[in-house]
Formats: structure tokens, sequence, C-alpha cells
């Protein structure tokens, strides 16, 4: 299958690199000078599980350089720079270019749905991570799956196949939209918790109110989602959460949001718990806790940003 994967950055490059493997013809897009650089000349050094780096070679460039057809573009920019990557790759997309998007966060498909027909779209959610540690290098961990399905009567099987290939673990699901709202609750909590409290996952895991703050703000998105008929399983997002809190699950993992403030950036908060209170806004569903959470988020960049 021809596949670009527009937004190369950790988790781009990290699936790109096994869909080369799997004999597939893979171009990735980024708008990085540096790490288009670095891929370019001295390849993709990837170190998985703390083993010896691998180099991968496989083409990556901008959007104005790209030309040709894709028979898949895979999305992969952060939420908030879906749009701009969706207009600024418009000369490459067909009738007949399906377009995977796995960025986190809810609201994407509203946006693809600007720029193609809902025929063409393809909604999935996936665990695999990864870290771009610096231009060109990507450090991965364990393995993960994606679930994944098409809107509006599209076909995706050859899309599974061509992920399973490569060993991705993918799978067609009849309600991908209930498996991307449980995964954005999970990170509506982690991610604006952590930067607030300056805190690990584990270390939020010590904070003896930190389940009732994550049901402040899973109730209220439970009832934006019945707004919009996605039954949202607060007790499974609460049994994920648990999990994921013990130090042996977590360890000294930060959420990407933490992340993304330490290095300056725009977050996805719009797209998590912003999106909740801007629904549950037209809906008539207050939700104080979620619009304060992105209130909070919002002046940390705007603080972090004029330091
Ligand atoms: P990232 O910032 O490492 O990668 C995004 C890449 O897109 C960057 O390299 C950036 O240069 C590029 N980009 C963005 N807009 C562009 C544009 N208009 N033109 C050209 N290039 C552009 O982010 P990531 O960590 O790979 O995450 C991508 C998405 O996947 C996010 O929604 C994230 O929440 C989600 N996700 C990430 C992981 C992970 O472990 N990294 C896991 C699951 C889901």
């Amino acid at each position: 299958m021809k596949i670009a994967i527009a937004g190369f950055g950790a988790l781009g490059a990290r699936l790109g690199i096994m869909l080369q493997a799997a004999g597939h013809d893979v171009t990735g897009i980024d708008g990085w000078p540096a790490h288009i650089a670095a891929i370019n000349t001295k390849g993709l050094t990837v170190v998985h599980d703390d083993q010896d780096p691998k180099v991968y070679y496989l083409p990556v460039m901008t959007p104005q350089e790209v030309t040709g057809t894709f028979d898949l573009i895979i999305l992969l920019t952060k939420t908030p720079q879906l749009d701009r990557m969706l207009t600024d790759i418009a000369p490459i997309i067909t009738d007949q270019t399906q377009l995977l998007i796995l960025s986190n966060g809810l609201g994407n498909i509203e946006v693809m749905a600007k720029h193609v027909a809902k025929s063409q779209i393809v909604a999935g959610v996936t665990l695999w991570t990864s870290s771009l540690v610096k231009p060109g290098e990507i450090h991965t961990t364990g393995s993960g799956s994606i679930k994944l399905q098409a809107l509006a009567g599209g076909d995706a099987q050859p899309i599974v196949e061509a992920l399973n290939e490569a060993g991705l673990n993918a799978e067609l699901v009849p309600d991908v939209m209930t498996a991307i709202w449980h995964k954005a609750g999970i990170n509506a909590v982690l991610n604006p918790l952590s930067v607030l409290l300056d805190a690990n996952i584990a270390e939020f895991g010590t904070a003896g109110n930190a389940m009732d703050m994550a049901l402040n703000i899973l109730d209220e998105m439970k009832q934006v989602g019945a707004s919009q008929g996605i039954k949202v399983d607060v007790a499974g997002i609460i049994a994920d959460l648990s999990r994921l809190l013990k130090p042996e699950n977590a360890g000294n993992h930060y959420p990407s949001m933490y992340q993304d403030i330490q290095n300056g950036k725009r977050t996805e908060i719009d797209f998590l718990n912003g999106y909740f209170a801007r629904l549950g806004q037209q809906e008539g569903i207050p939700t104080p806790f979620n619009a304060l959470v992105t209130r909070l988020i919002h002046a940390k960049e705007d603080i972090v940003r004029t330091k």
C-alpha cells in the first residue's frame, strides 16, 4: 500500500518504520526542518526498550514538497495542528484517498469533515506510544494496538490488513467513537492534572483525592457524551486509571501535556476538557470542572511562553 504519514513526529515515525519494514511504500510528511534534515541525511534512529540504537531510512518531506497520490494518509499531528496539515496536503488528497486519524482528543472528525468527504474518513485510536528525544531520534517501549472504523460506509478492511502486516495489532470495531471517548477520558484526567499538580502519573496517584478529581471531570464528560449519543463508561475509565496510577505501571511517566508545557508548546487541552466544556455549553450541560481545568491550562501555556 502507498502510505503517507502526515505528522512524522514521535508516533508517526514509529508507525512509519513498522509499515515500511512490512513492505509498504511509506513517505513521511513533516514541517520541522531539523528533524527532516536529520532523517534524510543520517536516517531515523530508534532506541527500543533501551536496546542498541537502530537506524532506518525512509523519505521525509514537507507538505509543500510532497507530490503524487497515496492509498492511505495516516494523520498524526498534534490535534491543534490537524486543520493546518490538511490544508497544506490538500494537493495530494484525491477522491480515492483514505485518511486515518490516530491523533488523541475529540473534534478531529469535525476538522477532517471540512476537508474531505465523510466516506474517506477512518477514525482510530491507538495505544502505541513513542517519544521524540531529538531531531531524527525516537525512543520506544513495549507494543500497542489500534482500533478503527470507517465512517459513512467506507471500507477499512484493507487498512486493517496493511497495519497488521506491520504487526500493529489493528482491529475493526463497530463503535470507535466509544473507544475514542474512553481514551479521551483517561487523558482528560491525567494530562491536565499532571501539569497543574506538577506530578508524574505515579505521584498523582499518591494524592488522597486523585479519584475524586477524576470523577469531577468524568461525570461531566459522561453527561456531555450522552447528549451526543456516546455512552461513557466512567467505571471502566476509573478502573484503567487505577491500573495506570500504580507506580509499577506508570513509573516515572509524565503525560504528553506535561511535556508540551515544559517545551513551551500549545497543548491539546481544547480537544479534551475544553471540548467537553464547549459542547456542554452548547447543550446546556454545566461543566464547571472541565471549564476551569481548561482555563488553568491555557493560563499555564501563557505563563510558560512569557518566561
Ligand atoms: P509530535 O509532536 O511528536 O509529532 C507531530 C509532528 O507533526 C511534528 O513532528 C510536527 O512537526 C508535525 N506537524 C504538525 N503540524 C504540521 C504541519 N502543518 N506541517 C508539517 N508538519 C506538521 O506528536 P506525537 O507525540 O507523535 O503525537 C501525535 C498525536 O498522537 C497526538 O495527538 C498525540 O496525543 C497522539 N498520541 C501520541 C502518542 C505518543 O506516545 N507519542 C501515543 C498515542 C497518541
